[in-house]
């Protein structure tokens, strides 16, 4: 399953140029052309798939892998000391390609790169209620 508009279709077809890291049957990884940090890598389905929520659980296998194997050569290519793994869903999320991708972001000891500040919930009944009212959607 492919779009014809989707850019990360076209590069996974190899109708755009990409810098490429891996591939396999079902996953692409290349180079984020605009990196957190040099290295930033993007893992990709090679089929078409919105969001985590449209993503076939079968590939779960296979990214879970992809991703492991990529994000420790990135490690040892950059000299990071740590990586993020991120995935938007949705534009308030920040998602901008809507192919689903997963972000390896190498990390260093001072890069003193914020992710987003936590806050708290009122008392330990609140945090209860938000937990039974997810727990009613499943
Ligand atoms: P999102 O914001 O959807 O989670 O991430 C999309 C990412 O794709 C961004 O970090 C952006 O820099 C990257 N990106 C967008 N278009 C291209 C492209 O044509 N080639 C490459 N290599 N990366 C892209
Ligand atoms: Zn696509």
């Amino acid at each position: 399953m492919t779009d014809a508009n989707c850019i990360f279709c076209r590069i996974a077809k190899g109708e755009i140029p990409c810098a490429k890291i891996y591939e396999d049957d079902n996953v692409l990884a290349f180079l984020d052309l605009a990196p957190v940090h040099h290295g930033h890598t993007l893992v990709i389905p090679k089929s078409h798939h919105k969001d985590m929520l449209e993503v076939p659980a079968e590939l779960g296998t296979s990214i879970f892998s992809a991703l492991q194997k990529v994000a420790a050569a990135v490690m040892k290519a950059t000299g990071a000391q740590g990586f993020n793994v991120m995935q938007n869903n949705g534009l308030a999320a920040g998602q901008t390609v809507f192919h689903i991708h997963w972000h390896i972001i190498p990390r260093f000891d001072d890069d003193s790169l914020e992710m987003w500040e936590q806050g708290s919930y009122p008392d330990a009944a609140a945090m209860q209620a938000m937990a039974a009212s997810v727990a009613s959607h499943l």
